[in-house]
């Protein structure tokens, strides 16, 4: 599905649509399972699953996760298709080349799986930006499968880290140990720290996936709670619309 990009603090901002759909496989639950105490108006959760583009005044790009990569992609067993990372970028102008860095908000397989494949680099110009607490804890298969191919384009950061003047990470642990979001402006890429709707109406609303729900959630107030006493905007991996306003 086709999102429209928006400019903040003289960044374009572009939603890439990787997939839409429910999860399958092992990790499918009815709504209420996934968020308890959250209200509920469907049964089941209809996912997007969104990368961004970033490209700054200079035209220099940052990319802000992979999406669940090819048909042979770990998160295949899951995901409801094959992502479109690629027929995105396309889409708006982006060769993988031209991609100065990554960053992986987490190593969960719907947002690290396009950044290798085939054991290859498929940005192989850009520097991979991930937190030191998410590599000291990934399992063996996804060092094997992401961070090793990756080698000396992987950047290790510990906490808060300029990416490009203007466009920063920050460390927000609780759905992994080393979750980070993107900052710029007014403007916080939130990854898998607010996954769904009703996380907005009650951000205590916990997540069944959340590697640590009370972590999980601190984050998910204090990030909330900053977003909306700037009047911000949050940019989300899986809602329906890339951009809410949190107000
Ligand atoms: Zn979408
Ligand atoms: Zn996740």
């Amino acid at each position: 599905m086709r999102h429209e990009p928006r400019i903040v603090a003289g960044v374009e901002v572009f939603p890439l649509c990787d997939a839409v759909g429910p999860m399958g496989g092992d990790v499918r639950r009815p709504l209420p399972e996934l968020f308890p105490g959250g209200v509920h108006e469907d049964a089941e959760w209809i996912l997007h699953f969104h990368c961004y583009l970033l490209r700054d005044a200079a035209g220099r790009t940052v990319l802000v996760d992979t999406g669940v990569g090819p048909e042979d992609s770990p998160a295949a067993s899951w995901a409801p298709a094959p992502g479109a990372l690629g027929a995105e970028l396309a889409r708006v102008g982006v060769a993988p080349e031209e991609v100065d860095a990554v960053v992986l908000t987490h190593l969960h397989s719907d947002h690290a799986s396009g950044a290798v494949v085939g054991g290859v680099p498929a940005f192989p110009n850009a520097r991979h930006l991930l937190q030191r607490a998410e590599v000291d804890t990934a399992a063996e298969a996804v060092l094997d499968h992401v961070v090793r191919p990756l080698g000396e384009r992987v950047q290790v950061v510990d906490g808060p880290a300029e990416v490009l003047p203007g466009i920063r990470v920050l460390h927000a642990p609780g759905h992994t140990p080393g979750h980070q979001v993107v900052r710029v402006g007014e403007l916080t890429l939130t990854g898998d720290v607010v996954l769904h709707p009703v996380q907005l109406a009650d951000p205590k609303v916990p997540y069944l996936y959340d590697a640590d729900p009370e972590q999980a959630a601190a984050t998910r107030v204090e990030l909330l709670e900053r977003a909306r006493a700037e009047n911000g905007l949050i940019a989300t991996a899986h809602f329906a619309e890339p951009f809410t306003p949190v107000r």
